[in-house]
């Protein structure tokens, strides 16, 4: 029988490399809910919306139409915004830096929500976020709540980071990785939090297949 397993954390803990592993081994779909955020992010900075204009913002989200389609690869999809694939472009610092004021809005929330929900109508499916456990999917079969030390994360998204931009520094990034935190968890809308029933994955001393069994037996559970 097929579920919804939801994976919501702090930055950089490796959920969606935990969701994208997940997904193949269940033969499920993976939604990257982050990405969507990203996407957002993305066509208000292309457009030089200002951020802090809540009411432009809000007006201009039904100029936004986003999409995940398949990338080749089964229960992997690459997200399109207009038409365009922008799975790359939504990566830049220049988007991490914006995205969580973004996603902090009401409308922005709204509006990713209810389009998240509409994609966990067929069931399996993983998706990782930051509210999928608590406010997407409160009734998911499956919650986890991944953590890893600050030092860990911080070292994963540099060594990410470090082929795009050669001259970033630790230090940069682990600023961007707690101001997002920071504003993930103290907005006022659904803020970041572990649901009641999700079971902790700290993943900090663990490998990549040690993260993938644990979470496969659960699901297997
Ligand atoms: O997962 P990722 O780091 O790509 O997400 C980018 C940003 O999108 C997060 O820092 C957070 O501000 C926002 N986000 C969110 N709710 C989600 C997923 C992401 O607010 N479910």
């Amino acid at each position: 029988k097929k579920i919804i397993i939801t994976i919501d954390g702090y930055s950089s803990c490796g959920k969606s490399t935990l969701a994208r592993q997940l997904a193949s081994r269940l033969d499920y779909v993976f939604i990257d809910s982050g990405a969507m955020y990203r996407a957002i992010t993305l066509y208000f900075l292309e457009h030089k919306t200002d951020i802090k204009d809540e009411k432009a913002i809000s007006d201009a989200l039904d100029q936004i139409r986003l999409e995940f389609i398949n990338n080749g690869t089964p229960g992997q999809s690459d997200i399109h915004l207009n038409g365009d694939n922008v799975e790359k472009a939504i990566r830049t610092l220049k988007v991490s830096n914006h995205v969580s004021d973004i996603a902090a809005l009401e409308a922005v929330r709204h509006f990713a929500v209810s389009q998240q929900q509409a994609m966990g109508e067929k069931k399996g499916i993983v998706m990782d976020g930051r509210d999928i456990g608590t406010t997407v999917f409160p009734k998911a079969e499956l919650k986890i709540f991944m953590t890893a030390s600050i030092e860990v994360r911080t070292h994963r998204r540099y060594d990410e980071l470090k082929a795009k931009y050669p001259d970033i520094s630790l230090e940069e990034v682990k600023d961007n990785l707690l101001k997002r935190d920071l504003i993930d968890s103290t907005r006022k809308i659904s803020p970041l939090r572990q649901a009641k029933d999700a079971i902790t994955l700290d993943n900090s001393k663990l490998s990549m297949p040690q993260q993938l069994d644990i979470a496969a037996g659960w699901a297997e559970e």
